[in-house]
């Protein structure tokens, strides 16, 4: 499988290249050069989870992987997995499931492609004989899932930066009680967008990222978006193969793009419904062909606390019918103007698959209490977010599966607002509340962030 770049100057690359490099060199995001055909293995109603992602994905590796390295890597993280299904449907209510992705090492879906990621730079680089330091900035979860998916990594060194004292005690025991050395977590005493500046400004800083091969994790990496295909095909499948609707709790736009990219491979999934918090410039456009960025105002699912959804260009490069050009010039207006202009023969285009509806903090709370009342289940803000929004557009008629991406003990202060009670602590997490944590916490300064790799990370 080759892979082009939805700005369209880019050389093309294979999978390896496309791994590594996370980000096409004329900035866009790295695409399949053709969408493959799911076959009957992909389809077959009996597969398991791991044997499912096998089949999928198989066909976006070739020429890039050894089929049978592929899927032994796959076994191996899947079967890490809480539950022996991986990703269990259960239902709510008539016609409407929840697709639990939340039973990972860090219990929210990021594990699923995450955890594959971590063994898929090991592979490549093992066979490479190569070295790199992974640096990312977190607002929770991205962090937790990176730290548990490289821990103890030979090939990798992992730079962590969160603000100090915004993120929940659970997701930050997650990264600090890790005990393996190449793991360095850095609480930045600024905000979230501080951490983000200054990993931006390490990786303009030429020599050090070369000296330090300095890589990256985030959403826009194309395998992370591959193996997410794996869970909608795998719910469609075991509804019994008709046409299925999805909900889905959105930030980036990674987790949704992925449904969208197995529709592409020819599963029947003619709606997505894309749930967003009151930061809603997905739900404004699809549904009023707004996308313009407003400030960012913190919510009960702060995963989705974002502005800018960095895996948007990949629709966007569908819509314009790849002509990468054209998806330069539509980038280069949002960033300028901060409104992306888009005609309305392509946003009715994106209408007819799409569907938004923001969900504010108070209705993310009566959904957690509805869904409680109803059912005995608790669900998470985020998830919470995503099964409203499926109990406002849903087609009754049709199957809709909504993706439960966090477990709620994950966030339990939303959870006691919303039933009077906090959901019980999973045996994982309550051992984690006994160790001892280790970060390095700095003042928002790059020069100490620059001397501090340099002293305590392995160069490669
Ligand atoms: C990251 C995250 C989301 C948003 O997913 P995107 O791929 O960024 O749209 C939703 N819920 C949870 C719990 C998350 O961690």
């Amino acid at each position: 499988m080759r892979y082009l770049s939805t700005r369209g100057e880019a050389a093309e690359r294979d999978f390896s290249g496309v791994l590594l490099t996370g980000l096409a060199e004329d900035g866009g995001l790295w695409q399949p050069a053709a969408w493959p055909r799911l076959d009957e293995a992909a389809r077959a109603p009996g597969a398991g989870y791991a044997a499912r992602a096998f089949a999928v994905t198989r066909p976006f590796v070739a020429g890039g992987l050894e089929a049978e390295d592929w899927r032994a890597l796959l076994a191996g993280v899947y079967a890490g997995f809480r539950h022996p299904a991986t990703a269990p449907l259960v239902q709510l209510d008539t016609n409407l499931w929840l697709m639990e992705l939340f039973h990972g090492p860090t219990f929210a879906f990021k594990d699923l492609a995450m955890q594959a990621l971590g063994r898929l730079f090991d592979l490549v680089l093992k066979a490479r004989s190569e070295r790199i330091t992974i640096i990312g900035a977190t607002s929770g979860d991205t962090g937790a899932a990176a730290v548990e998916a490289v821990r103890g990594l030979e090939t990798i060194d992992l730079v962590m930066l969160y603000p100090h004292g915004r993120i929940s005690d659970v997701q930050r025991r997650q990264m600090t009680t890790v005990e393996e050395p190449n793991i360095h977590t850095v609480a930045l005493e600024g905000t979230f967008d501080d951490c983000q500046d200054l990993v931006k400004a390490l990786f303009a800083d030429t020599r050090l990222r070369e000296e330090w091969r300095f890589a990256a994790v985030n959403s826009i990496n194309w395998a992370r978006v591959m193996v997410q295909t794996v869970y909608y095909v795998h719910a469609a499948v075991q509804l019994g193969g008709g046409p299925v609707a999805f909900s889905v709790p959105s930030g980036n736009f990674g987790n949704v793009y992925a449904g969208c990219a197995a529709r592409e491979m020819g599963l029947d999934a003619p709606r997505f419904i894309v749930g967003s918090n009151s930061n809603d410039i997905l739900a404004r456009f699809f549904e009023a062909g707004d996308m313009s960025t407003r400030p960012v105002t913190p919510s009960w699912s702060p995963s989705m606390d974002i502005q800018v959804s960095s895996n948007f260009e990949r629709l966007l490069h569908d819509l314009l019918e790849r002509d990468g050009p054209a998806v330069a010039r539509h980038m280069a207006a949002f960033r300028q103007s901060g409104r992306l202009p888009l005609d309305e023969a392509r946003w009715q285009a994106a209408r007819r698959l799409f569907r938004g509806h923001a969900v504010d903090d108070e209705d993310t709370l009566a959904e957690i209490a509805r869904t409680h009342a109803a059912t005995g289940m608790t669900v998470d803000p985020h998830t919470a977010v995503g099964v409203a929004a499926a109990r406002a557009l849903r087609d009754p008629a049709m199957p809709t599966v909504a993706l439960a991406t966090a477990h709620p003990a994950k966030f339990p202060d939303a959870v006691e607002r919303a039933i009077g009670r906090r959901p019980p602590l999973p045996d994982a997490l309550a051992a984690q509340a006994e160790r001892p944590e280790r970060a390095a916490r700095m003042a928002n300064d790059l020069g100490l962030l620059k001397t501090f790799i340099r002293e305590r990370v392995r160069r490669p």
